[in-house]
């Protein structure tokens, strides 16, 4: 099942992607529940509740497609240092200079937040923040939705609590987060989280080998699978509900692979004009232009 959210005709949908995907039908909701995107049906299947009845099917090319959590009820909890590859690519960078020892390899997950109001739609401009940052930098990732409250996960238990997955474009402004050395205010400037192009549910994806890459304009910068994750994600899980409940609808960034623009020699930062493209096989593609 892939639940998608969308504006057609100036009103917010939740719907249930075709498997051709041409068309969304769309859910019974109010405007309220129909704003919070995929979130409401998470929920009311987390409770066991009938789904809303649906109405008729809507071509997928009259649709704009919005992210499927448009408002996560809090942060999204974000996964770094979880590819060997990129730690080095860091860890060789003016970032792993600052960072010092805390660029070297993890022994547990590394976990920071991004704020909720960072997330946008698919195609929607990533602002360039040039009075901020200018070393602007892409992260393509996969990303858990939870569907299953729990606290004290087991990893044996966790993907009984997974809902299923998106794609997440953890955009990072690597001056700041070398500045403040907490990665927080760095990860969550406005629109520093591009999220879709919509949830597909764990049945139809297995994440322990899930194919990422990442092009900027046309040149292919990531190409990687979650085989090559440190941090698998029962773990993420089990280590993150140890004391902290997850709730149905939180959002877990599982980190990303080699070539972000700051690992080149030369860095290649993004720049206004270019076009980040993010592909998780199995899910779809986020594509966001830098404005
Ligand atoms: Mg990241």
């Amino acid at each position: 099942m892939k639940l998608a959210a969308f504006q057609y005709q100036a009103k917010c949908y939740v719907g249930v992607v075709s498997s051709d995907l041409q068309s969304i039908t769309p859910y019974q909701l109010s405007d309220e529940q129909a704003a919070l995107g995929a979130l409401p049906i998470v929920e009311m299947m987390a409770k066991g509740e009938a789904l809303p009845a649906q109405g008729a099917p809507i071509a997928m090319k009259d649709v704009c497609l919005l992210a499927p959590i448009p408002k996560p009820r809090r942060n999204i909890f974000c996964v770094g240092k979880n590819y060997l590859d990129h730690i080095q690519e860091i860890k060789d960078s003016k970032l792993g200079e600052a960072q010092g020892s805390m660029a070297n390899l993890p022994k547990h997950p590394v976990v920071f937040s991004k704020v909720p109001e960072a997330v946008i739609a698919p195609g929607v401009g990533i602002d360039s923040h040039a009075h901020a940052t200018q070393e602007l930098d892409y992260e393509a990732e996969l990303a858990v939705v939870i569907g299953t409250q729990g606290k004290g996960i087991k990893k044996a238990d966790a993907l009984k609590h997974i809902w299923g997955y998106t794609i997440i474009n953890d955009v990072s402004a690597r001056d700041v987060q070398a500045k403040h050395v907490q990665f927080h205010i760095g990860k969550s400037f406005d629109t520093f989280c591009p999220m879709g192009p919509w949830l597909v549910s764990a049945d139809e994806l297995d994440s322990s080998k899930a194919a990422i890459k990442c092009w900027v304009n046309d040149e292919l910068r990531q190409n990687a699978t979650t085989e090559l994750l440190i941090f698998d994600i029962p773990t993420i899980i089990e280590n993150l509900s140890a004391g902290i409940t997850l709730y149905p609808g939180d959002v877990i960034a599982t980190g990303t692979p080699s070539g972000v623009g700051m690992g080149f020699k030369p860095p290649k930062f993004l720049k206004k004009g270019d076009k980040v493209k993010i592909e998780i096989a199995g899910i779809g593609t986020l594509e966001n232009p830098v404005i």
